[in-house]
């Protein structure tokens, strides 16, 4: 039964053996109505004929005809009969069953019609388990799969737009201060619209390094990597942050780490991401560490600060592009975009790993680890 309910192909041609049953069905019970009452007609005639010599040949059917050629012509009168009915039920028959197979493709048209329109929240009913069917399953995932697409752009328009606007509105701001005289042209003016501009500009290289992420427009160039040289690496890039900011990061490392199949560039982004945004979010002379640990088949790479901390109600959005915990202290503390998270996550889970974070609240440092498979 569940066979025929995924089968299109084996409905179908139940549908054809239907008809002809009902066909053949049909022909016999007429044949079995109509046959004696006909036979008996012409019976009659004949025995008419046979009684009344006298009237002359060709004065009715039966009449000076042998009983085969009566019992043929009542076979021929029968069948007629019974063609006819058996032909106009199957003709009804087959019309039934093909609107029902006929209509659920008329369904998705009309559906996908309405897609094609921007209407993507349009769904279709699946009934069954058939081809059909199927292919109605998989029609409403991608219509749920554009709604999240076009609902994400709309999302990301908005989004980028308010981002811009501000260093923006903030770099008009001095100009025309400095164009009435209200802002004197000191070096400390220009340093800030210096700052205006650097920050839109690396919004801008973040958006587009996020695209090209999402999009997954790039290759992994997977080879071997030890954990030290990774970790190594990244404090050696951040060490300007770092010193400004009198924080010497520390790394904790068991020594026999194996080495995993990554590609070294990505992941060392990564770590510099989580890295910088320690230092960032920690105060001056606070504790970063970095650790490593063997876990069940995955090794796990934490960085440790002992900043400002993040309110448990926000751990799960970080990860979210444009989040921020406080739009004004990140953007104030160095002009964070909230992009870095999303791009840190995309290609860790573009290498099968997971990444999150944790922190048991405001200003008790925060925890952020992400984990890879050990190659086998
Ligand atoms: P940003 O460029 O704003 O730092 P991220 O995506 O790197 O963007 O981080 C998103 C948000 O997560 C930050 O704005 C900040 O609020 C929070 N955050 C990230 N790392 C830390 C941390 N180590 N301590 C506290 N808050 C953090």
């Amino acid at each position: 039964m569940s066979y025929l309910r995924e089968h299109l192909g084996t409905k179908l041609f139940l549908a054809n053996l239907v008809v002809i049953v009902v066909g053949v069905i049909i022909l016999a019970i007429t044949i079995q109505v109509t046959l004696p009452a006909a036979f008996n007609n012409h019976l009659g005639m004949m025995a008419n004929g046979e009684m009344g010599m006298g009237m002359g040949q060709g004065q009715g059917q039966g009449y000076g005809r042998t009983l085969f050629e009566n019992f043929r012509a009542s076979m021929f009168q029968s069948l007629g009969y019974a063609v006819t009915a058996s032909v106009i039920i199957a003709l009804l028959v087959s019309w039934f069953l093909s609107r029902r197979i006929v209509a659920p493709i008329r369904t998705l048209t009309n559906a996908s019609q309405h897609i094609t329109e921007g209407h993507y929240e349009k769904r279709v009913e699946v009934n069954g388990a058939d081809e059909i069917a199927q292919l109605a399953t998989r029609f409403n995932q991608m219509a749920t799969q554009l709604e999240q697409v076009e609902s994400m752009r709309r999302q990301l328009i908005g989004d980028v737009t308010h981002e811009l606007r501000t260093p923006l509105t903030s770099i008009k701001g001095y100009m025309e201060g400095l164009v009435d005289g209200v802002l004197p042209s000191t070096p400390e003016t220009f340093d800030q619209i210096h700052r205006e501009a650097d920050r839109l500009s690396r919004l801008v290289d973040d958006l587009q390094e996020l695209s090209r992420v999402e999009a997954k427009a790039y290759s992994l160039d997977v080879r071997s990597v030890t954990v030290s040289n990774l970790v190594q690496t990244t404090v050696k890039r951040l060490t300007p942050q770092a010193t400004a900011k009198r924080i010497n990061p520390h790394s904790n490392l068991p020594a026999d780490l194996p080495p995993l199949q990554a590609d070294e560039d990505r992941l060392t982004q990564v770590l510099v991401n989580l890295v910088a945004n320690a230092i960032q979010y920690t105060p001056e002379g606070g504790d970063v560490t970095i650790s490593a640990a063997r876990q069940a088949g995955e090794i796990q790479i934490s960085v440790k600060d002992t900043g400002v901390g993040i309110p448990p109600e926000h751990l799960a959005n970080l990860f979210t592009r444009f989040y921020r915990v406080d739009k004004s202290r990140s953007r104030n503390a160095g002009g964070g975009s909230g992009i870095g998270l999303t791009i840190a996550k995309h290609l860790v889970e573009a290498h099968g790993g997971r990444i999150w974070a944790e922190s048991k609240g405001d200003g008790q440092g925060s925890t952020f680890t992400f984990s890879l498979k050990i190659a086998k």
